[in-house]
């Protein structure tokens, strides 16, 4: 089946006793048994749950994966792939990734004796300089956040491989509408379904994608274990967000190039991230690896800081708010906002600026898009 079909019917057959054509939502902790350890495949629900299969199962063949786990944020996610190492491993990890995965990185994990090495992946040469005996995983965000950096994905899968370390790739900017990372070798794809696959700005959670039978079961081993697995609501919102996922990241794509190209066009704007633009210095790369864009956009005001504030306060259709992936169009500035606990002279490093504009184009009509930055950049 294609990933329209796969969206829609994927682990979703009509429910065997009424013929319920959505999968219902079990709002049960527990399940009965008939003997003593005797019971359905169901024994308690932070282990297994119905709904909750249903949306690991869709979400496994849409990334092209064997195995999928859905967790009660995309965070709880990445700290479940950091319960694979242990006291003494180190992580290479990109410089560019999403605020709360450096916190939880360098806040959280470093206090379990787990180091880290934060890279500009772009280059993957310098994932190899940084490889040392006790490293075990390289994890790299494409298309990164904020700036939008591309990690060449079968290079970084392939070196991964040569020397035994467990590859990962936050895949939730791109969604596996338009980037399937296990295609190239990578091991493990990381989500917040909180952003493009719910898609409706209702729900927080996250998922991890892989096919490889030794990762999975330790990842569903501490899924267990630690427990953050996802409600079985908040499954059934995920699922019904994932249904339409293929026609909303078509209509995303559509409606950010339109966006890019009127932002490189405007006097007011000094600069315009967008995989999709020529003036992108990995355009080539990103078009080799992606079928297509989201909605997501960096540019930076003429003006600086106080200039991009004046702009953020002026926006009508565009909605200020963190977060990203949803139907609605949204706006944010990193270096207040969403980036925040990423230190001033690491954000500076990795060329995260202040006046730096990040939009979430939604779904809307373009043109009500296109007129509205017009007056507030105006
Ligand atoms: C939001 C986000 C996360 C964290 O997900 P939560 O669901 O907010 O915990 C991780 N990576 C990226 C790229 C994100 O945008």
């Amino acid at each position: 089946m294609r990933f329209e079909t796969e969206a829609i019917h994927c682990g979703q057959e009509p429910e065997p006793r009424t013929g319920a054509v959505v999968v219902p939502i079990y709002q049960t902790s527990t399940y009965a048994q008939s003997s003593p350890g005797v019971h359905t495949g169901y024994e308690y629900t932070r282990t297994q749950n119905p709904t909750r299969d249903a949306l690991q199962v869709a979400l496994a063949a849409l990334e092209g994966g064997t195995h999928g786990l859905v967790f009660a944020s995309g965070l709880a996610a990445t700290a479940t792939v950091m319960n694979l190492l242990r006291a003494g491993d180190h992580v290479i990890c990109m410089d560019d990734v999403y605020g709360g995965t450096y916190r939880i990185f360098d806040k959280v994990f470093r206090q379990y004796g787990i180091d880290f090495t934060f890279v500009d992946a772009r280059d993957v040469g310098r994932i190899e300089d940084a490889i040392q005996p006790a490293t075990r995983l390289v994890w790299v965000e494409t298309p990164s956040n904020p700036l939008l950096k591309i990690v060449d994905l079968r290079a970084v899968a392939a070196l991964c491989r040569s020397r035994g370390l467990i590859s990962v790739v936050d895949n939730t900017f791109a969604s596996p509408f338009f980037q399937r990372p296990l295609a190239f070798g990578i091991d493990i794809v990381a989500h917040s379904t909180t952003k493009y696959i719910g898609g409706h700005s209702d729900v927080v959670g996250g998922a991890l994608v892989t096919s490889r039978d030794d990762l999975h079961d330790r990842l569903k081993f501490c899924q267990n274990a630690a427990g953050a697995c996802t409600a079985p609501f908040d499954s059934w919102l995920t699922l019904r967000g994932l249904k339409t996922l293929a026609i909303r990241m078509e209509r995303h794509f559509g409606n950010a190039l339109a966006v890019a190209r009127f932002l490189e066009g405007h006097s007011a704007v000094s600069r315009v991230i967008y995989p999709w633009l020529e003036s992108h210095p990995q355009q080539a790369l990103a078009q080799s690896q992606m079928t297509g864009m989201s909605g997501m956009i960096s540019f930076e005001i003429a003006g600086g800081l106080e200039a991009a504030r004046r702009f953020l306060e002026r926006v009508r259709v565009f909605t200020l708010a963190e977060s990203l992936g949803g139907v609605e169009s949204l706006i944010e500035s990193p270096a207040i906002m969403t980036h925040a606990s990423i230190p001033p002279d690491v954000r500076a490093a990795s060329g995260l600026t202040d006046g730096l504009v990040r939009l979430s184009v939604g779904i809307e009509h373009v043109e009500d898009l296109l007129e509205d930055l017009a007056q507030a950049l105006a």
